[in-house]
């Protein structure tokens, strides 16, 4: 058996792109899995189908990450449905990027009740079902490190919060045996950030290695701190370089 054999994990978003690579990962490693979408439900559909292929069980949960109950609801849909909860990886998140001055406090509310608000809660829900060797790993940017360039006021003040909070997690939580951790992808190739976009060359050009990085990519660190025992309160960037 895997390194996640008997566990559960929820993986927020995993419809698609980073999340759905996770979600594979964990599988693959011995673990039950629910994922939640909101618009792609034939998408996380498939993704149940892949994980139960792989001898696993699985459920999709639409859950809005932007609705504060929905938020917080899914851990503990995910543990009526899969008798329990032992890994949180909060992956939804939207990326809102422009100039300053044409942001809309619709935006800001948006950015901010997805990337913040929603990882906040689904946390908080999730710490409450989990017991001793508990995972909570949080998926921020490498926008949190180093911002290259203009357009990035809101979406890396959102994801700047999800440091402080996976520290104070890793210190209330730490007495219980649950840990808590942050990723911070460079650019990787989804729906959200074609490799094949605009600014693709620009962004591969910002990174050491010179190339976006896979889903995939993002999920072996993902699936590492699901296994990792005595790691929390840190970032770890999976950025091909981008902040070096
Ligand atoms: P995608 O846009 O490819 O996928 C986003 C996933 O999140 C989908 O499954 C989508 O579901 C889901 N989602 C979006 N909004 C919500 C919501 N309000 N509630 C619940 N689920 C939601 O994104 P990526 O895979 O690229 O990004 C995943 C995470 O990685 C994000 O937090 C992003 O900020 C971060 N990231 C991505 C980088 C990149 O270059 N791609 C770089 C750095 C960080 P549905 O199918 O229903 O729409």
């Amino acid at each position: 058996p895997g390194a996640l054999h008997g566990k559960v994990a929820l993986v927020t978003g995993g419809s698609r792109g980073i999340g759905a690579a996770t979600a594979l990962r964990l599988a693959r490693e011995g673990a039950d899995v629910a994922v939640t979408y909101v618009n792609g439900k034939e998408a996380a559909e498939e993704v149940v189908r892949a994980v139960q292929s792989l001898g696993r069980r699985a459920v999709a949960l639409r859950a809005d990450s932007a609705d504060a109950d929905e938020a917080a609801g899914a851990a503990g849909r995910t543990a009526e449905a899969l008798g329990g909860l032992d890994v949180l990886v909060n992956n939804a998140g939207v990326g809102v990027l422009g100039p300053l001055e044409g942001l809309s406090l619709a935006d800001v509310d948006r950015v901010i009740a997805v990337n913040v608000r929603g990882v906040f809660l689904a946390s908080q829900a999730a710490a409450a079902r989990m017991t001793e060797g508990g995972r909570i790993i949080t998926i921020g940017t490498c926008m949190t490190q180093r911002v290259p360039g203009p357009g990035g006021t809101l979406y890396a003040t959102s994801k700047s919060a999800l440091i402080g909070l996976t520290r104070a997690l890793a210190r209330e939580l730490g007495p219980r045996g649950i840990t808590a951790n942050i990723v911070h992808p460079g650019p990787i190739d989804t729906d959200m950030n074609p490799a094949d976009g605009p600014h693709a060359p620009d962004q591969a050009a910002m990174t050491a290695l010179g190339r976006f990085g896979t889903a995939d990519e993002v999920a072996s660190t993902v699936v590492h701190l699901a296994g990792a025992d005595y790691v929390t309160g840190a970032e770890f960037a999976v950025d091909g370089g981008h902040a070096a």
